[in-house]
């Protein structure tokens, strides 16, 4: 992809005060060119925050969305509702969803399916437990997640963008190695491209997400299949997420 993308999911983090700070130093740093800036903040201070963003440069997104419109489904929030409130991204099945909500890969795919059908771009988070990838199976199950989750999407493919978070470098302080990253991506890459062949392969975002600290995010950058990062932890602090952002512009 041309553009780069450093995103910050705050999870269930944040009140709003602090939160407005932060947005506030986002939005009046100077970004590196070439990266786009998006924030996943709890959903309730999300005027407040686009408000305090004004035309600072910052996209914001939902954490998750419903695949319906409208219904009967308590606490949930639609791709439609997201759209509305003036979101331009949505994370889909993060780990977090899968494990505390037991979404797998066909709802995956049907709220990727809403999120483009209401112009949003859906963050599709996919990726390995460690039990995965110490029996040698790391391929097998991201194969698996992209043929159910995403091939079926076709050519839409290159309207989404593919988050490779691996369930042991969540929240855990231990990233995947540049190149165990690397290979992933373009396992990944090769996939997605296959499954929609008249796209140019470079079409594909895959953002790496799991323990991306200030101390990580140049080394891995500097791979050639990794586009940007999704990244938990580190989004709370402005000086943290800020260095990790400016690992991410093209002169890093
Ligand atoms: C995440 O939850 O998507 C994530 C990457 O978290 P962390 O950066 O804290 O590992």
């Amino acid at each position: 992809m041309a553009r780069r993308m450093v995103a910050g999911n705050w999870k269930m983090n944040m009140v709003a005060d602090s939160a407005k700070e932060l947005v506030r130093s986002l939005s009046v740093a100077d970004a590196p060119c070439g990266v786009d800036i998006v924030l996943f903040p709890p959903l309730i201070w999300l005027r407040e925050l686009m408000s305090e963003a004004g035309d600072g440069g910052l996209y914001f997104g939902g954490q998750d969305c419903h695949e319906a419109d409208f219904g009967a489904f308590t606490g949930d929030i639609s791709a439609r509702m997201l759209s509305v409130a003036g979101c331009s991204h949505v994370i889909v099945g993060h780990s977090e969803r899968r494990k505390f909500h037991g979404e797998g890969d066909a709802r995956v795919l049907a709220k990727a399916r809403a999120a483009l059908e209401h112009g949003l771009i859906p963050i599709v988070c996919i990726g390995e437990s460690l039990e995965n990838r110490e029996r040698g199976e790391t391929f097998e199950h991201l194969g698996r997640q992209l043929d159910a989750g995403l091939v079926p999407l076709g050519d839409d493919l290159t309207r989404v963008i593919v988050a490779y978070e691996p369930l042991w470098a969540i929240g855990t302080g231990r990233t995947a190695t540049p190149e165990q990253a690397q290979e992933v991506h373009e396992f990944l890459r090769g996939r997605l491209h296959a499954a929609a062949p008249d796209q140019d392969v470079q079409d594909f975002p895959i953002l790496y997400g799991g323990s991306v600290k200030p101390a990580n995010a140049a080394f891995l950058m500097e791979q050639p299949d990794i586009d940007g990062f999704l990244v938990g932890g580190a989004s709370l602090e402005f000086e943290s997420f800020w260095a990790i952002i400016k690992a991410a512009g093209v002169d890093g």
